[in-house]
């Protein structure tokens, strides 16, 4: 799945016709999933459509270019975006998350279904790193199966947890998700840390129902071992321009290797 910024929806919608529209923002909200203002030059657009297909957007172009006027052909595109598959788990997330975690960190609601930049060994070594640090750290209290991928789309954040909340399931983590930026080399300790705060916010949100960085976040950050600041003020080491692929493999830690070759003997 593709993950879009606003400029490139922007110039997606241009292209198809929409030539009035200044600005795509987008948005967490919680039941608005999209509107257009300022005389028609604003779409304002749930986060969810970040993935948004070719359809989808095809029908935003043209919700756009009518500028909201009333007929047949904008009825049926907005019943496309209204229908759309991908928008239920934005907005589910949206409506079940009290508060955002945006910090260095910890994204709010809506950044589900989302597209992992990381090559297969990256995923392998990032799965691996998680499952460690779960069975280590926090004695296998969080689930094995909470997608953890690589994002190049954060620009100062280095990771998030997405909570997520539907009547069957209860509390489940949507995902974690890290900067790619951490893969590289030089930054071994702000990798460890960033995903195992993240993985103290999964732990007080699955516990407790807790979203922020207060006492509940900071004993499980105390007792798996990272530092309980919301802030990070260390010096990361970053990718020269923001389209410079990474596709570093960091070696594992030495108890690791030899725990996963225990691992592929029990699957
Ligand atoms: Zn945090």
């Amino acid at each position: 799945m593709l993950e879009l910024a606003p400029e490139d929806i922007l110039a997606a919608l241009k292209h198809r016709g929409a030539r009035r529209l200044k600005r795509v923002a987008l948005r967490g909200n919680r039941s608005t999933i999209w509107s257009l203002t300022q005389g028609g030059t604003v779409l304002n657009l749930h986060e969810a459509y970040r993935f948004a297909p070719d359809a989808v957007l095809a029908a935003f172009a043209l919700i756009v270019k009518k500028g909201g006027r009333r007929c047949a052909e904008v009825s049926e595109a907005q019943r496309v975006v209204r229908e759309w598959p991908g928008l239920r788990p934005g907005l589910e997330a949206a409506r079940s998350a009290k508060h955002s975690l945006r910090h260095r960190g910890c994204a709010g609601p809506g950044e589900s279904v989302a597209y992992c930049c990381g090559t297969p060994r990256q995923r392998a070594y990032i799965r691996a790193l998680y499952r460690y640090l779960n069975e280590t750290r926090f004695e296998g209290a969080l689930p094995d199966d909470v997608p953890v991928r690589l994002s190049s789309r954060m620009t100062s954040r280095l990771g998030h947890m997405t909570p997520g909340f539907t009547r069957q399931r209860g509390r489940f983590v949507v995902e974690i998700a890290l900067n790619v930026d951490l893969m590289l080399e030089g930054n071994g300790f702000e990798r460890l840390d960033t995903l195992l705060h993240e993985m103290a916010h999964a732990a007080d949100y699955l516990t407790d129902g807790g979203l922020s960085h207060d006492e509940g976040w900071q004993a499980w950050a105390r007792r798996v071992g990272c530092r309980a600041e919301s802030r990070y003020e260390r010096p990361v080491v970053r990718r020269r321009r923001r389209s410079d692929p990474v596709t570093r493999v960091p070696p594992l830690p030495p108890a690791l290797r030899e725990r996963m070759s225990l691992w592929r003997k029990t699957a």
